[in-house]
């Protein structure tokens, strides 16, 4: 009998990507939508999933989805590619474009799966940061990508965890600086002022990539795309499984877009709670908070009796946990580079966030 073989000496390091999931009244820690998905969406769903040839292969080209994605998204069908959640679209990318003797570049903190898939497609990683404001400096983008020659360079906006959109001036910066790919990670672009799909071309290194799991309340279903230049999109294909998207999915994708209208409402709803909470927080003695285009803000929080904002010594673990004492769960990201005693909070329903508000107030008093 064989030995069981040993992990890749360059995982061993690699520490999973996982927020706890505990079963808490409140939960407020991965940015989901806490609403259920439209009823009449559900109702289609169900009588659609009575159509489907469960003993065949899905279309293999999931022409209806992509069809329906790009009209959705303003674009032609040639530039638009899906795949099982966001995360599979980034994966696909590194596929295509990564590996061994490839760079990417990120610019810290930012959203931590962007290093991790590098990783595990055996890419180099080279890492830029941000201004304290958590924007993007031009200039350090300018340095780092001089530097590294990356063939993929992601920027992630609005940011997660910070909540901070880059202006359309440091896109063009990146995109003139980049050796390479650069893939701007919209996962929530839909609550954003702006967004770089309207810099999409044929002739353009630049790949916007977008979820189903925040406003779509789908993330469950697990599906993203990216909108980029046909060629890419090609790429793309070249790298994925046959049949990666199953029956009951692109089903699913489609029969969402079909509720726009209400997902829009949502929107509106949720950048109106973000508003409020962040007017909560900033009237809270002792708590910093950044402006957020994302349906999650970070803060940090004064730890408890402190006249000032953390870092204080494990300012933002203590507030986490008495916090999820009273039932509410948000994510630390106190060990992330350069957050410091930070919580993120993802809005939640009004009352969802009335109660964080609430259990917020007595953890820091
Ligand atoms: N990108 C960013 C910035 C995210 O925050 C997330 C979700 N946490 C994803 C991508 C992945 O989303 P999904 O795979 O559910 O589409």
């Amino acid at each position: 009998m064989g030995e069981f073989p040993r992990l890749r000496d360059d995982l061993t390091e690699l520490t999973g990507y996982h927020s706890p999931q505990v079963d808490v009244p409140v939960r407020l820690n991965t940015n989901e939508s806490p609403y259920a998905p439209p009823e009449a969406f559900l109702r289609d769903l169900e009588s659609g999933l009575r159509g489907i040839d469960f003993n065949r292969y899905p279309d293999r080209a999931a022409s209806e989805l992509h069809e329906a994605t790009a009209s959705f998204l303003g674009h032609p069908v040639e530039r638009v590619f899906c795949a099982n959640g966001s995360n599979e679209v980034l994966q696909c990318l590194l596929l295509a474009y990564g590996g061994a003797g490839r760079r990417a570049t990120v610019f810290r903190p930012t959203y931590l799966l962007h290093e991790h898939i590098a990783r595990i497609t055996g890419t180099e990683v080279v890492a830029g940061g941000r201004k304290a404001d958590f924007t993007v400096d031009p200039d350090e983008a300018r340095r780092v990508l001089a530097e590294a020659s990356p063939e993929i360079t992601f920027l992630c906006s609005p940011n997660n965890p910070t909540g901070v959109v880059d202006p359309r001036e440091t896109v063009d910066a990146v995109l003139a600086a980049a050796p390479g790919l650069v893939v701007i990670d919209e996962a929530y672009g839909e609550f954003a002022s702006w967004s770089a799909l309207e810099l999409v071309a044929d002739d353009r290194p630049l790949v916007v990539v977008r979820t189903f799991s925040k406003v779509w309340s789908l993330a469950a279903l697990r599906l993203g795309c990216a909108v980029g230049p046909p060629r890419v999109i090609d790429d793309l294909a070249a790298v994925t499984l046959p049949y990666h998207l199953s029956a009951p999915t692109q089903l699913a994708g489609r029969l969402a877009l079909g509720h726009v209208d209400e997902m829009r409402r949502r929107v509106d709803t949720l950048v109106a709670e973000r508003e409020r909470v962040q007017a909560a927080l900033e009237g809270m003695a002792g708590v910093e908070v950044w402006p957020s285009g994302a349906n999650f803000l970070l803060f940090r929080p004064a730890a408890a009796g402190a006249q000032r904002p953390g870092p204080g010594p494990g300012a933002g673990i203590g507030v986490w946990k008495a916090l999820l004492d009273n039932g509410v769960l948000v994510r630390d990201c106190s060990s992330w580079d350069g957050l410091d005693g930070c919580l993120r909070v993802s809005i939640g329903t009004p009352e969802e966030n009335d109660l964080f508000l609430t259990a917020l107030e007595a953890a820091t008093q």
